[in-house]
This record gives C-alpha cells, structure tokens and sequence, in this order.
C-alpha cells in the first residue's frame, strides 16, 4: 500500500497521507490530534523528540477546563493519578524563604481529594473535573501513549518538517526522518502548526507576532535536592514563594520528594542571566547556607513575554497554542490556553472533513480564539506586572522577630493572598470567556456576563461555556452530551421535531437530550439550549426558532453573514 492509500484502522484513506497533518506532538498537538482522531479524522503528528519523550520541566498546571477537555478525550483518570503523591498538599504557601516563616497560603486539595475537598477558594466551581497540578514532565508521556493506541492517529517520532507548500486542495510537507537524514513528503488537507513558539508554520503562514517583548525575565533551575523538605517545619506545599528583601522566587514540588524547579524572579535592571549569580539565589530563596548540598538537573531560563500572533491560519493552514500566541505563564495559562485552542480547531476541522460542516465554519476559529486569546494575555501580563510590583514592595522588617514582625507577616501575608488567588483558583479564565463575534453562534442580543481572571457568572447567552451540573444520578452533564451538537430540552412538551428534521437534513450530527424541569439550574432560562461539540451555547429559545433550515445552516457555516453581536 503505497503512500496514495493508507490504513488506519478499520479506515483507508486514498489519495492523501492524512486528512489532518499536525506538526509538533506537545500538549497542543497531542490533544488535537485525539480529538480529531476521537471524531474519525486520520491524522498524522510529525514531532522531533524521541517516541514519548518528556518536554523540559515546564508547566505544572492542567486547569479545570483542560481537565474537562480530556475527560472528554477519555486521558483525564490517567492524569488524575498522575504526578505528585496523592496525599501531598497542592497548596500554594507564601513564606520569607522556602525553608523559613510561612505567611499565608492558598488551600488547593490534594490530588487524593481533589474530587471532595470543598473547602478551598476554587471548590465551589461548578466542574466535573477540578484543576490538576501536574509537571508537564510527567503529562505529556501520558497524552503521547493514549494519543498513540487512538485508530486513525499516526505519531513519526524523530522526525520534522522542514518546508510546507498549500494548493486548493490540500497541503503538502517535506519531512526528514533525524536519524537516517531521509527526506519524504507527507500530504493531508490540513496542516496545522502546534510547534511552539518557534514555529516555522506560523513563518510558513506569514503571521507574525504582536505585543510586549519582555514582561519578566525568569531564572529557572530545575534540582534535585533530598534533604528540602524535612528542612521546613511547616507543612508542604505544591508551590512555595520566598518573599523577603533579599530575593523573591518561587519552588514548585514536582514528584513531591526530591525534585524541585526553582524560578528566580529577575529585577528589572538583571537584564543579562548570566550576570545573575544562580547559586547564590538559589540559596537566597529556599533559605539555605552554603553547605546544603543540591544538584542542577537542568536549566531553561526564559523571558515572560505576551505575544500574539496576527493571524492564526491562511487558507489550509492553521497555528495553535504557543505557535499562535507566547505570554507569561501566570494562571499557568501560557499551555491550557493552547489547549483550548486546540478543542476548539479539532471539531470545526472534522465537520468540514465529515461533509457537514461548510467550508466557512473554519473562519469561527480566528474569530472566536483570537479575541479571547488577547484577553487572557491581558490578563496574565497586567498579573504579572502586579506581582512585580508587589515584589519590589516587600517590607524590610518581613523578618524580625516578635510580635511586630508577627503583625508586618500576616499582613504581607494577607495581601499576597489576596492578590494570588486571582491567578491560583482563576475561575474566571477556565469557565468565563465567551465568544461574542462568532460566525456559527445565534445570538439572541441578550449581553455576555463580564469576566475576570478569577470571577465569572455561569451563563447561557450564546457563545458561553455550556453551564455545567451534576445529574440526579450524580453524573456529569458534559458526560451525557453527544459528540456533535446536543439539544438540552428541559420540558418534554417542547416539539423539537422540525429542528432535528432539518439537523438530519444536512447531515448534521444532532443528540437530543431530555431533562426534567427539576434538575434545570439557574443560567438555563430558556427550555432548549444548544451545545456545540465543544461544550459552549450555540443557540437557545422555548422554542424552536421560525426557521429552523436557517439555524442549522448558521450552525454549520453555511450562512455567510455576520451574525450581530450580541450587546
Ligand atoms: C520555562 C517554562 C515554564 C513554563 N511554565 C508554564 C506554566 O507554569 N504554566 C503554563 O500554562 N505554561 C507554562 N509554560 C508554557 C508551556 O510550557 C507551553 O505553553 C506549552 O508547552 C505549549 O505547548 P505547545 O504544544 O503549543 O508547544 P510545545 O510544548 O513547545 O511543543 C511543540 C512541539 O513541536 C515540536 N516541533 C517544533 N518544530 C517542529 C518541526 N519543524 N517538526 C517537528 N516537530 C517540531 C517540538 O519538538 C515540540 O515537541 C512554560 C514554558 C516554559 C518555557
């Protein structure tokens, strides 16, 4: 079978080597190329790192909405008992040094009771799946096996690409495998870009990026030090922050026993790292003598950033994730951003592959990611100068021993809280954004509620995540709604006949979904509500609307004018 007919499972693809060519197998590319494969797409994913290898320590946050992703994906159990031990705490706690005084601290539960523990300021979230606090170390390995045994995705490992070309009918990669230096071409309809933020498809697509070159720059230093925790007599923490008026930082645990990455918050005028002695800081911020013995496993200095791309596609090729946008990582946003990307791009890409969704209903992607990808960035950037500045003013007497000092800690303390719970437990950001100019929503002129990082007010407007809740048989919502769009009915008497009529019509995939008046929450005040594949509001109403043809046709791209936004 030659390269014109490949198998994939039960599946054989003519012509082409894969519907959908992804570039990069990091967490952005290994979520699409599950979500397309779970939807029937052949994909290939061309990544440079060995089969499974690890990333560099990076992210060590999964949030909730990623989490909901990838139950979705099927991955979310395996990640759930992934990472730090399952009984160590996940709080994040502010002190004078790693070692030293604790101020105040932000109760996240452990991995082990993450599903019960209420107590803590994201525990009312209305989630089937809670935030994870994770290294990216240990996720990605996890995504590439279950990406791995999906049918219909392929991963050449040891492999990139090395030059891209499109035509109107598909897309075309030269490919080089690294150890033999042998160069092929791969051919898909698509090729989307998920190769970081060096990306040469984002070159290859002529986008280019926008915003603010050097928000922060961060020494980073992963170690391998044994003897930390038992030096600390208060109790552990997923992330440590050393404030004190020598030098701030922060330490995450990443296995919970040995192994710590350390990050070296730079003052304004270090501008050059290595002019920045690193051992010394280290020590500065986990409060240690020269003595104490540690070892560098790894070094990854990096400059918080907040750029994004101008444009996220031309034509047949897109970009997503760090490809498309590069920020400071402060709500551990800089992955799951990407992430959301990348649930978003996978259904809109399969409808146009499965025949149902018209050739337009790719234009929703730049529409609705761009807008909410400035947003975040915002967000993460205004956050981080905040930070800054509160590390610039921490008071000098933080140490001091007795009452007053006691008194100049809890304050500290407080406000170090205050202002990091917004980043730490930022509802706002996982559960808040909506799209408001999207060209496949129906919106009904009623306004969006405001977000912030943290706030959000759980909403049906069109464009809004899909409000979740728990079932009377305690089951997850999302876990009941189908893989196409799904019709929540909420009163058994509404005729939804000729709205799946015409669904079926088009060959949209449509699940209706009865639920009884009694289990309806709040933000559903409407008797039907329409949930995209992705889990936000397509339309609602309490009845169908007068043109059912015509919704449809909005729903799968096929209407090209604007819907108006909503106020
Ligand atoms: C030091 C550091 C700390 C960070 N901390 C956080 C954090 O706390 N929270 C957070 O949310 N984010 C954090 N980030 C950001 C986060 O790691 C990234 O947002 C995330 O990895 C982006 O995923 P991605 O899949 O888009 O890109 P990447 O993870 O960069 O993956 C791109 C993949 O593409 C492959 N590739 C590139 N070019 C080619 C090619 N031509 N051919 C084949 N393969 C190719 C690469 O080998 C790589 O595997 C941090 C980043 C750094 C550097």
């Amino acid at each position: 079978m030659g390269a014109s007919a490949l198998q994939y499972g039960q599946m054989v693809i003519r012509d082409v080597d894969a519907q959908v060519l992804v570039v990069g197998a990091g967490p952005v590319g290994l979520t699409l190329a599950m979500d397309l494969a779970r939807r029937g797409i052949a994909v290939v994913v061309v990544e440079r790192r060995y089969r499974g290898e690890p990333p560099s320590v990076k992210c060590n946050h999964v949030s909730a909405r990623s989490m909901e992703i990838f139950r979705r994906l099927g991955v979310a159990a395996a990640l759930r008992d992934a990472g730090l031990p399952p009984e160590y705490p996940n709080d994040v706690s502010y002190r004078t040094t790693t070692t030293g005084r604790e101020l105040s601290r932000i109760h996240i539960p452990s991995r082990a009771t993450r599903y019960t523990d209420k107590s803590g300021p994201d525990g009312w979230w209305p989630t089937p799946e809670p935030p994870h606090r994770i290294n990216q170390i240990y996720l990605e390995p996890i995504l590439f096996a279950h990406a791995e045994a999906q049918p219909g995705l392929r991963i050449l490992s040891r492999t990139e690409v090395v030059g891209v070309q499109q035509s109107d009918d598909g897309v075309k990669a030269t490919i080089r495998e690294l150890d033999t230096g042998e160069t092929r071409t791969l051919t898909g309809r698509y090729l989307i870009g998920c190769d970081g933020g060096r990306s040469e498809i984002r070159r290859a697509i002529g986008a280019t990026l926008q915003g603010d070159a050097v928000v922060q720059r961060v020494q980073s230093t992963f170690i391998r030090a044994p003897g930390l925790l038992a030096l600390s007599t208060e109790k552990p923490a997923w992330s440590t922050f050393s404030t004190n008026p020598r030098r701030s930082g922060n330490v995450y645990a990443i296995d919970g026993r040995e192994l710590w990455l350390i990050h070296n918050y730079l003052r304004p005028d270090e501008t050059d790292f290595d002019s920045v002695d690193r051992d010394r800081c280290i020590r500065l911020i986990l409060g240690v003598g020269p003595e104490f013995p540690y070892n560098i496993v790894s070094k990854e200095d990096w400059i918080g950033r907040r750029l994004v791309a101008d444009r996220f596609r031309d034509r047949r090729m897109f970009i997503c994730g760090d490809a498309a946008h590069i920020w400071v990582p402060m709500a551990g946003y800089g992955m799951n951003a990407g992430i959301a990307d990348a649930a978003n791009l996978a259904w809109l890409l399969a409808a146009v592959l499965d025949g149902w969704g018209a050739p337009a209903i790719l234009d929703a992607h730049e529409a609705e990611r761009w807008p909410i990808t400035q947003q975040v960035s915002q967000f993460a950037m205004d956050h981080a100068i905040a930070l800054s500045r509160q590390r610039a003013a921490v008071p000098g007497d933080i140490e001091e021993p007795g009452p007053r000092g006691d008194d100049v800690r809890a304050r500290f303390g407080k406000e170090l809280c205050e202002l990091n719970v917004a980043q730490y437990c930022c509802g706002g950001l996982n559960f808040g954004y909506f799209y408001d100019r999207s060209p496949i929503i129906a919106y009904d002129r009623a306004p969006h509620p405001a977000y912030t990082m943290d706030g959000f007010t759980p909403s049906t407007v069109p464009g809004c995540r899909l409000p979740h809740f728990f079932r009377r048989d305690g089951r997850s919502l999302y876990d009941a709604l189908g893989a196409g769009y799904t019709l929540l009915r909420f009163d058994p008497r509404l005729d939804v006949d000729a709205l799946v009529t015409a669904a079926s019509d088009f060959g949209v995939p449509l699940d209706l979904l009865d639920i009884a008046p009694e289990e309806r929450i709040a933000p559903y005040t409407h008797g039907l509500t329409l949930a995209r594949p992705d889990q936000h509001v397509a339309w609602r109403g309490d009845e169908v609307p007068l043109s059912p043809v015509n919704l449809i046709r909005r729903i799968r791209g096929a209407l090209t004018m604007i819907p108006e936004k909503a106020a």
